[in-house]
């Protein structure tokens, strides 16, 4: 059996596979990308949701104020079908005398508000085609309205006041259909051509569908003007407009003169935005207003329009330096995390080439094949010299163990700092001898005073900043080390230089980060964990100080310990 291999398939897997490498390696970025793209998309929503609310929102605010002075036109309606529900009797087919007496007892039980006058209207006999000449129209109604002192429908004279007239006008259209059986029957009906009489009707109609009179009312305007209309207006108020919103709104009724009824609140002010809206029942003659007073719902959408952008831009900056901020902390702690792994193989390195050249020494002595004391000296301080080094080392990586897990305890005692630093140069001065080194110490002039610190600690910066000084000048450069004391007004400052091959000024920062270690040009290949300056760094601090460093290219470091004699007091205070 053969395989047959398709090379096409091969190179869409290496593909697929390199993609997935590309992706990996750029997780961050290809991150970032998605994040601040779903962003710009999000954003951009936003905004084109924004912009049509700010279009609709003047609509919708029109068709609101509208509704709100409906729902006021309609509590007039609302009370007058009631009133009519209360005052007619449905049941009624015909306008005998019978009738009539039963219509007295309901008009005379029934507890009407804003009715003026009660009234029936009944035709006499027409002939029989149902014709009637026009002078005799008067003659043709028979029209009672109710006494409601005596409970009694009385019997009005025809043409003698204008309230009678408007009865008998609302009442005639009806007379002329009576016999229309396709006439409206039974439905609520208003007749307002004389507004002072605006008159509410109902039809009666027989078995034979035939119109036989009409029972109606004549409505009380002032009920209207001062009972009704104020519940009216304000009952629905704060549903339409609640908060703030009330005291942005002047509500105004004007009747056909156009006299205002009604201005709330009394003011005459507006911002021309009017909303108007016609009595739809009774009154429809009246016109129901409203007005903006202070923002109009345009300029409301434009500021709501406008904060948002504002909240929008905010979100997206906060949104965007959270991003960068994590971008910042996840490169970050790749680069510490690349730093570690270099350090581990460093730090094996280190230790590695010393024990095996200090097991083959060993050998040697315990083979007894260095006979020459000479060669024996010679082995023995290249075991002592490495061993040192392996010590510093890995105290190094103890200390700054430590100094991560918050455990390093410092013991502050009142030191004479220029005694520290000469048992540091002479111990180191074997280590620099061997190098071809001289170290050049400068003697403070003045006695300086003594200060609280910890010995061990300023031992181990102090050593830290020498080997460096040596491993990273041994590429170049001139073999002198200076060391100075001096004590400015409130500190003591101890400085190292050399004249090695320099720190160029981007990199003069970060060497104080845990790991880091130059990694371009000579110091290259020089040995290392990185660890030395960043166990410096919080020494310095620990003691209320700091370190610095001034150095040029190819010219030499010169790294200063700043002791604060103030913060030394402190710190002797609070070990008191
Ligand atoms: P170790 O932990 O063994 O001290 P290291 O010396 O490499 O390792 P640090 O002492 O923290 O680590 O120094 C960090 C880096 O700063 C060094 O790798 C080196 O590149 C640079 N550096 C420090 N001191 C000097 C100096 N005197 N001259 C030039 N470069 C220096
Ligand atoms: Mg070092």
């Amino acid at each position: 059996m053969t395989h047959a291999t398709n090379p096409n398939g091969r190179i869409g897997q290496t593909k697929r596979r390199s993609l997935i490498e590309f992706l990996k390696r750029h997780l961050l970025t290809v991150g970032t990308g998605a994040v601040v793209a779903l962003l710009a998309v999000i954003v951009g929503l936003q905004l084109y949701s924004l912009e049509r609310i700010e279009r609709f929102w003047g609509a919708y605010a029109q068709l609101w104020r509208q509704s709100y002075l409906s729902e006021v036109a309609g509590a007039v309606e609302a009370h007058y079908r009631k009133t009519a529900e209360l005052a007619f009797d449905d049941s009624i087919a015909e306008l005998s005398d019978e009738s009539l007496g039963r219509l007295e007892t309901r008009f005379a039980d029934a507890k009407l508000e804003g009715v003026r006058r009660l009234f029936v209207v009944r035709w006499r006999e027409a002939d029989e085609t149902g014709k009637i000449e026009s002078e005799q129209l008067a003659a043709q109604f028979q029209a009672y309205a109710f006494d409601s002192d005596k409970n009694r429908l009385v019997e009005i004279s025809q043409n003698t006041s204008a309230e009678t007239t408007a009865i008998l006008a609302a009442s005639l259209p009806w007379r002329l259909l009576s016999k229309q059986t396709a006439a409206r029957k039974s439905v609520l009906l208003t007749e307002e051509r004389d507004p002072n009489h605006r008159i509410v009707l109902r039809t009666v109609a027989d078995e034979n569908s035939h119109i036989v009179g009409v029972l109606g009312f004549v409505v009380d305007e002032n009920y209207v003007r001062e009972r009704l209309l104020q519940p009216a207006i304000d009952e629905p108020f704060p549903k339409y407009f609640p908060g703030t919103m009330a005291t942005n709104v002047v509500v105004s009724i004007f009747d056909r003169e156009e006299k205002p009824l009604h201005v709330s609140p009394p003011t005459t002010e507006g911002l021309g935005d009017t909303v108007s809206y016609k009595m739809p029942f009774l009154f429809t003659d009246w016109n129901l207003q409203i007005v903006s007073r202070n923002t109009t719902p345009q300029q409301l959408a434009r500021n709501f329009y406008r904060t948002n952008l504002l909240l929008c831009g905010l979100a997206t900056v906060s949104i965007l330096g959270c991003v960068g901020l994590a971008l910042y902390s996840a490169s970050k702690l790749m680069r510490v995390s690349q730093m570690k792994s270099e350090f581990v193989s460093n730090v094996s390195h280190e230790l590695r080439t010393p024990l095996a050249s200090i097991r083959v020494f060993g050998e040697f002595f315990k083979s007894g094949r260095v006979g020459d004391a000479e060669k024996m000296r010679e082995y023995g301080d290249y075991i002592e010299t490495e061993s040192r080094r392996l010590t510093a080392l890995i105290n190094n990586i103890l200390d700054f163990d430590k100094i991560e897990g918050n455990r390093k305890e410092y013991k502050f005692d009142r030191t004479d700092v220029s005694a520290v630093v000469a048992d540091v140069i002479k111990t180191f001065e074997m280590q620099s001898k061997e190098h071809g080194f001289r170290i050049v110490y400068d003697q403070p002039e003045i006695a300086l005073p003594l200060v609280k610190l910890d010995r061990d600690a300023l031992t181990q910066a102090l050593m830290n900043l020498l080997d460096n000084a040596v491993k990273h000048s041994l590429d170049g450069g001139w073999r002198e080390i200076g060391v100075v004391i001096s004590a400015v007004k409130n500190s003591v400052k101890i400085s190292v230089r050399d004249h090695g091959i320099g720190i160029a000024p981007e990199e003069q920062n970060k060497i104080f980060e845990k790991f880091y270690r130059v990694s371009t040009g000579l110091v290259h290949d020089v040995k290392g964990s990185g660890l030395g300056l960043a166990i410096v760094k919080h020494i310095a601090e620990a003691h209320g100080g700091a370190v610095t460093v001034e150095s040029e290219l190819k010219k030499g470091s010169e790294f200063t310990i700043h002791l604060p004699v103030e913060k030394i007091r402190e710190i002797e205070k609070a070990a008191l």
